[in-house]
């Protein structure tokens, strides 16, 4: 977990750039600008390659440098209320059985989602 100067944990605020101080060997504080700390959990938006439309977004498993699997995508809640059904969690099944609800085309034709 990481601390703030005053030692409590760091917390995010939308939209702001966090700064993280710490100290380096020699005992002087060092800032540090902590803005990959809100973008490694910040839901992107998926775009089918097909319809070029965007129904889900990545999930906290989303892993841009590794084949895509459904735990990293998730049906967008507007479409869920909807009544469209959800991508199944599932990160043993493959990226082929991802598919557009509109438009049937495959989300990540080549292993990986397109994210905008
Ligand atoms: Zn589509």
């Amino acid at each position: 977990m990481i601390l703030s100067s005053a030692g409590k944990p760091f917390k995010n605020k939308s939209g702001a750039t966090n700064t993280i101080r710490i100290k380096n060997i020699a005992g002087e504080p060092v800032e540090i600008e902590g803005g990959w700390a809100i973008q490694a959990n910040q839901a992107k938006d998926v775009k089918c390659p097909g319809c070029k439309q965007s129904f889900h977004e990545t999930t906290d498993e989303y892993n841009p440098d590794t084949v895509a699997n459904p735990s990293m995508l998730t049906l967008k809640a507007k479409y869920m209320e909807w009544g469209w059904e959800n991508v199944p969690a599932d990160a043993t099944a493959g990226f082929g059985c991802l598919e557009c609800p509109e438009c049937g085309h495959p989300l990540a034709p080549n292993g990986k989602l397109e994210v905008i």
